[in-house]
């Protein structure tokens, strides 16, 4: 049943990993916590059964600007959603909620500071709410990089309720505290929880510390024309610096950031939503709830204050599935300049001066580790995840440390070698350190070790003389940090532990991410590479920006681009085909089908050799 309404409603033919679960706790009335990461498809995991209940879904959120453009997508798939908050004029308050009344709706969006109104009591009094959905859930956490008081009143709202509905929240942030917050503080009983994987393998992760940023990123830009972007600036005043320099060298660029008139804001998003213009220029505080699904890069002008907050930004790109580029401008500015905003920090003026200096401890360390991700040398996907509590593997192949700079190499037999040279020295009673040992093992002929006479008696000198300085000395520290050998005394010289006889003896492989000796030019991977007929993709989207433009709407709405590349792959000329493009549920099937499916015939009788 949940899958009926996957495939009727959303076009969906099948579920992604964890909807599933999250879906059947809900339906079986059980509390429930999903953490997705942002692009993983947490909205189907509350609006599917939300569909299938008795009664209404409440879903808090905390953007007034989005619940439009959430509401508007649900609607385009015919589904009864509405949304309340404060844009609403007096009349259309009440139309929306004569229509909730009459049970016409199924979703209802809503802020949280609107909970206690007595419109809403009186809602809860008059209509069975079968859920209520808590986005965003760890708005409510101080521990969480984005807390929002107003996340309070949800809990306060659940006790003033006659009755109490099933809850059922969702994050993208997993950190322990964070969880336990949001269990905690919205009274959730018993929840059945779910961590899917963090990992988007279609995001290709980079961190670039050029000399010239705005050079990169308009080198940045320049590779992916016509496709739309963020790139976030720490400051608001660089938002401005840098949006102003993209229009003056012909990027079409818009700006968004707090300080911004209301209006400004609302017709820079809307732009940037419906492809008006290809770049956002923004703050972190553009972007919560955004939906566009076809964001292509999302560059970090500067390094953001941790990686939740990083992962999350740029987890707004490629949400369709498409491949796309996260990349991260460093400097070591940004290191200090984060710093002083965690100095200066007003964010929590409200709390006690122990949970702020806690607070600001914990705002430390996540720079820490931000900024080690940002100079890291190996895989940046795996630090990332690991970071996130996850085990991952030490090589992705789609980060810029894997993909350009390092490979992965076999170093067992070196290890080995290594090991061996170590004992055969202790054997002697002598202890080197890491400087001395690369010298024996690469058979340095300096005047410090002749009294030794090594070349005569030590079968290990001389062993790795094929192997550069450095490289011996990079499989000497890789060593030293997978606790193969150990380091000990004053001198920090090299010693064997219990598992370096392991590796001696046991067959166990190690390997190393190594620089690559000449790095291939990187060939791109594009979105529209993925298209099989790049001149009907242009066709279909031509057709989606007429229909979006007479409609209103964003394009993405009416279909994702992954959704026509999949047109172009399956050309659909038939209902039932149609019905089997991912994404086209019976109501877009009805509404958009004939106009699509023209363009797609109107191509093959073009093409006969298709
Ligand atoms: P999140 O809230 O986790 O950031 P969304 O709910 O916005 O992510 O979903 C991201 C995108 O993935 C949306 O375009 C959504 O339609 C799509 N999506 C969700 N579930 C599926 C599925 N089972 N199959 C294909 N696409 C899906």
């Amino acid at each position: 049943m949940p899958q009926e309404i996957l495939q009727q409603y959303f076009g969906y033919d099948r579920f992604r990993k964890g909807q599933e679960e999250l879906i059947s706790s809900i339906l079986s009335g059980r509390d429930t916590v999903g953490i997705m990461p942002t692009g993983a498809g947490k909205s189907i995991c509350y609006q599917v059964p939300a569909l299938m209940l008795e009664g209404l879904t409440i879903v808090i959120s905390p953007l007034i600007s989005l619940m439009q453009d959430q509401v508007d997508a649900l609607r385009m798939n015919g589904i009864p959603a509405a949304f309340l908050n404060s844009s609403l004029s007096a009349d259309e308050y009440r139309a929306t909620l004569s229509q909730v009344y009459s049970g016409n709706v199924k979703l209802l969006y809503a802020a949280p500071e609107r909970l206690e109104t007595e419109s809403f009591l009186h809602i809860a009094e008059q209509l069975p709410i079968s859920m209520i959905t808590v986005d965003e859930a760890h708005c409510v956490s101080q521990w969480g990089q984005d807390f929002r008081p107003s996340y309070l009143k949800i809990a306060e709202f659940l006790h003033l309720l006659p009755y109490r509905p099933r809850i059922s929240a969702f994050t993208a942030t997993a950190t322990k505290e964070v969880c336990e917050d949001i269990v905690r503080i919205l009274g959730l009983h018993d929840p059945f929880t779910l961590t899917t994987g963090f990992d988007r393998e279609n995001l290709y992760f980079g961190v670039q510390q050029p000399r010239d940023k705005f050079h990169a990123l308009m080198q940045i830009i320049s590779s992916h024309p016509e496709q739309s972007g963020i790139v976030y600036c720490l400051t608001r005043k660089l938002v401005e610096q840098v949006c102003e320099e993209l229009c003056e060298n012909g990027i079409s660029a818009v700006r968004y950031h707090a300080g911004l008139p209301d209006e400004e804001r609302r017709v820079n998003q809307e732009a940037f939503l419906y492809d008006r213009v290809s770049v956002m220029v923004a703050t972190n505080a553009f972007g919560m709830g955004i939906d566009k699904s076809n964001v292509s890069f999302v560059v970090h002008y500067n390094m953001p204050k941790n990686l939740e907050s990083y992962y999350q930004e740029a987890g707004r790109a490629g949400r369709d599935g498409s491949p796309a580029d996260c990349i991260l401008l460093y400097s070591g500015r940004d290191v200090r300049t984060n710093q002083f905003l965690i100095d200066h920090s007003s964010d929590n003026a409200e709390l006690d001066e122990t949970t702020r200096a806690l607070i600001r401890q914990r705002d430390e360390e996540r720079l820490k580790q931000m900024t080690f991700y940002a100079t890291r040398q190996s895989c940046l996907r795996q630090f990332m995840l690991e970071y996130f509590g996850e085990s991952a593997k030490n090589y992705c192949s789609n980060c810029s440390c894997c993909k350009t700079n390092y490979e992965q190499r076999d170093m067992t037999l070196e290890a080995q070698k290594i090991i061996s040279c170590i004992y055969r020295l202790q054997q002697r009673d002598l202890q080197f350190g890491a400087a001395a040992v690369t010298d024996i093992l690469r058979g340095s002929k300096a005047e410090k070790y002749a009294k030794f006479r090594f070349a005569d008696t030590l079968s290990t000198y001389g062993i790795m003389s094929d192997v550069s300085e450095k490289l011996c000395r990079e499989m000497i520290r890789h060593l030293l940090a997978e606790e193969w050998i150990s380091q000990t005394g004053e001198f920090h010289v090299l010693a064997l532990n219990r598992n370096s006889a392991r590796l001696l003896r046991e067959k166990c492989t190690i390997t190393l991410n190594v620089v690559k000796e000449a790095p291939p030019p990187e060939k791109k991977t594009k979105s529209e590479a993925v298209s099989e007929h790049p001149e009907l993709f242009e066709e279909l989207k031509k057709c989606r920006a007429g229909i979006a433009a007479k409609e209103r709407v964003p394009a993405y709405i009416i279909f994702t681009d992954a959704a026509l590349r999949d047109m172009c792959e399956k050309l659909p000329i038939n209902e039932m085909a149609f019905l089997s493009v991912s994404g086209v549920g019976r109501r877009k099937l009805e509404k958009y089908g004939d106009p699509f499916m023209d363009v797609i015939r109107t191509y093959i009788k073009e093409h006969p050799e298709i």
